[in-house]
């Protein structure tokens, strides 16, 4: 039987990007008061948080994550139940670009936010129910050519953010075995939907087809990624936060129907603008360049999610289909959002 759950405080860092919105979103609805760590400096975010500011139950705090003492009065104020950690620069090709400022966020600031923790959790040893959820990614395990990924692989990251995201996760599970930090970790494939930001792949193309621009292709736009919707993630969050078992990797995805290559995303959303502007079937398509790839690009990432439905029961409820025509009418509709921020 499912866990009620009383309502509390529960803290998530990231929450102005594109998933930590909709997790700040989804525990607000459900009734928690979600205390709101980020530090929002692009306007795109800015926006996100703006949105979400006029909800009830959200309390936003822009801050870097590394700015320890400011951290450790909130948490200590708020005292969470519960510690979501999305916070971190997450864009592959700017990391190839500027590592540095990977490893400051995606490690350092990661460090820092399990110090906060430990502490405050070491000295509220009443609160049993405590969990800190690291929110990790499929591109920890680099690229897979046959069969999904298994939470028992060995890690094998192919650029310098995956790499930071699985240093970040090693440091998690550090803190875990050292100071006894009640931790989950999940790695989740590759969210659609709406609020991402606009320099992404999806929305990235889309804001080109809108302006009629040449829409750019990768390589042979054969890469193949797991496809899962944004809202079907956090839910996923949700779900092993609440029943998970504590210390364990829960890897979340969309399953082999939502395994899609770049080429197929990009002609779904040519098709879509085609369709919401009722322009001939092709128009966009025509758009399409190939372009050189990039390095350290992985081939294909497949994700096995066995263990999170055995354990808590999720399942993913949006079809892909369905998903991408509602975000592609969002960014149509909200095209201030491209438009603003490129
Ligand atoms: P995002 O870039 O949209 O959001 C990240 C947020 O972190 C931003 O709002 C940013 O302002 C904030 N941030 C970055 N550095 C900060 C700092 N030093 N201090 C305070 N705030 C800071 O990213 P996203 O796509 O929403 O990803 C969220 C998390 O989920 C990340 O940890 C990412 O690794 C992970 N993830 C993402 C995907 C995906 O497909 N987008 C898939 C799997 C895992």
């Amino acid at each position: 039987m499912k866990k009620t759950i009383p309502t509390q405080t529960v803290l998530v860092t990231g929450g102005a990007g594109f998933i930590g919105s909709h997790l700040v979103e989804d525990l607000a609805e459900r009734g928690e008061h979600v205390v709101v760590i980020d530090w929002a400096k692009e306007s795109w975010q800015k926006q996100n948080r703006k949105c979400l500011e006029r909800k009830k139950n959200i309390r936003f705090h822009t801050l870097d994550i590394r700015d320890k003492k400011s951290l450790l009065n909130i948490v200590v104020i708020t005292k969470p139940s519960r510690i979501f950690h999305l916070a971190a620069e997450s864009h592959v090709d700017k990391s190839i670009a500027n590592p540095g400022l990977f490893l400051e966020t995606n490690i350092r600031g990661t460090s820092v936010i399990l110090d906060v923790a430990t502490k405050y959790w070491q000295g509220n040893q009443r609160n049993n129910d405590f969990r800190f959820h690291y929110c990790s990614t499929d591109e920890v395990y680099g690229s897979i050519e046959q069969g999904s990924f298994h939470e028992n692989l060995p890690l094998h990251p192919n650029n310098p953010y995956s790499a930071s995201k699985a240093a970040g996760e090693h440091l998690v599970t550090a803190w875990s075995n050292t100071r006894g930090l009640p931790i989950i970790v999940t790695r989740s494939s590759n969210n659609y939907g709406t609020r991402q930001g606009p320099d992404k792949f999806i929305p990235l193309t889309i804001g080109r087809c809108m302006r009629r621009e040449r829409v750019l292709l990768h390589g042979s736009g054969q890469n193949i990624r797991d496809w899962i919707h944004v809202r079907d993630h956090t839910k996923a969050i949700i779900a092993a936060a609440d029943e998970g078992r504590l210390g364990e990797v829960y890897n979340i995805g969309a399953g082999p129907e939502n395994e899609k290559t770049n080429q197929e995303i990009v002609e779904l959303i040519c098709d879509c603008v085609d369709e919401i502007r009722e322009e001939p079937v092709g128009t966009s398509r025509n758009l399409i360049r190939f372009v050189q790839d990039r390095p350290g690009n992985d081939r294909r990432y497949s994700m096995d999610t066995a263990k999170l439905h055995h354990d808590t029961g999720w399942q993913t409820t949006i079809p892909f289909e369905i998903g991408l025509m509602e975000t592609v009418k969002w960014y149509l509709e909200n095209n201030d959002y491209c438009e603003r921020n490129m």
